[in-house]
């Protein structure tokens, strides 16, 4: 009985500096699930530089840019995105419908995709983290809110592709987050039960996800945006991750 309520008490927020994985697995994780944007490709140097000149390059008047950026979160000027923007959040076919008659979308993802294609950045701790899973034997899946295909072309830009045994998109047929599905996808697709994966994201909506498909939680936040998140920990990057692994 202990155990059992143990076991459905509601995850503590904890510091990656003092727990074990025993505190947040009752085994170490069979699997990891894991947002693409922010989370292992730097989201600015991605997609900043590479959105302004697409939207420049598509909007049907100057006038149309900046309302499209303004729809998208995006400071035309600074190429920084509002830490709540659609773009951020949203899957890509939210971001086109709030553009559609401000933008020729077929010329705005053409020219994104190229641009962001060449301009994708790894995270620090990006290939030191793949590198204990692949000791571990961990398998690895992204779910991301972007494309499939912009996600395998990023992924393979990165030399990455092959490190991962499972790649979905919100237009891989089980939606988007914050809806659990598509996390709960990326599991069965890896063959693991949800339980014994963990989620790692850089947003709400990626912890919000994880926590619906019963999934345990890593939040990368090192800016505590989101004080009110239950992920199970929150680490500063994704070196707080190697350290947790290794605790
Ligand atoms: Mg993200």
């Amino acid at each position: 009985m202990a155990d059992d309520q143990t076991r459905n008490a509601p995850p503590q927020a904890v510091s990656v500096d003092a727990p074990p994985q025993a505190v947040i697995f009752d085994t170490p994780p069979q699997a990891v699930i894991f947002d693409k944007d922010g989370t292992l490709v730097d989201f600015e140097r991605t997609w900043s530089l590479p959105s302004v000149r697409a939207i420049r390059a598509a909007a049907h008047s100057p006038a149309a840019a900046a309302e499209a950026a303004d729809a998208l979160g995006l400071d035309l000027e600074t190429g920084r995105f509002a830490d709540d923007s659609l773009f951020l959040l949203g899957p890509n076919d939210a971001c086109d419908d709030a553009t559609r008659h401000l933008l020729d979308l077929v010329r705005y993802r053409e020219v994104l995709d190229a641009e962001s294609g060449r301009a994708v950045a790894p995270m620090p701790g990006a290939e030191a983290l793949l590198d204990l899973l692949d000791g571990r034997g961990l398998p690895r899946a992204v779910m991301t809110n972007d494309s499939e295909a912009a996600a395998i072309r990023q992924l393979t830009r990165l030399g990455w592709l092959d490190r991962f045994d499972a790649v979905l998109g919100f237009d891989s047929g089980h939606g988007a987050k914050p809806d659990p599905s598509p996390v709960l996808a990326a599991a069965a697709a890896l063959g693991v039960p949800a339980a014994a994966c963990v989620m790692v994201g850089d947003t709400g909506h990626d912890i919000d996800a994880g926590r619906a498909a019963g999934m345990r939680t890593i939040l990368i936040d090192p800016d505590r945006r989101y004080p009110g998140l239950a992920a199970d920990i929150v680490v500063d990057d994704l070196d707080g991750i190697v350290a947790w692994l290794d605790s």
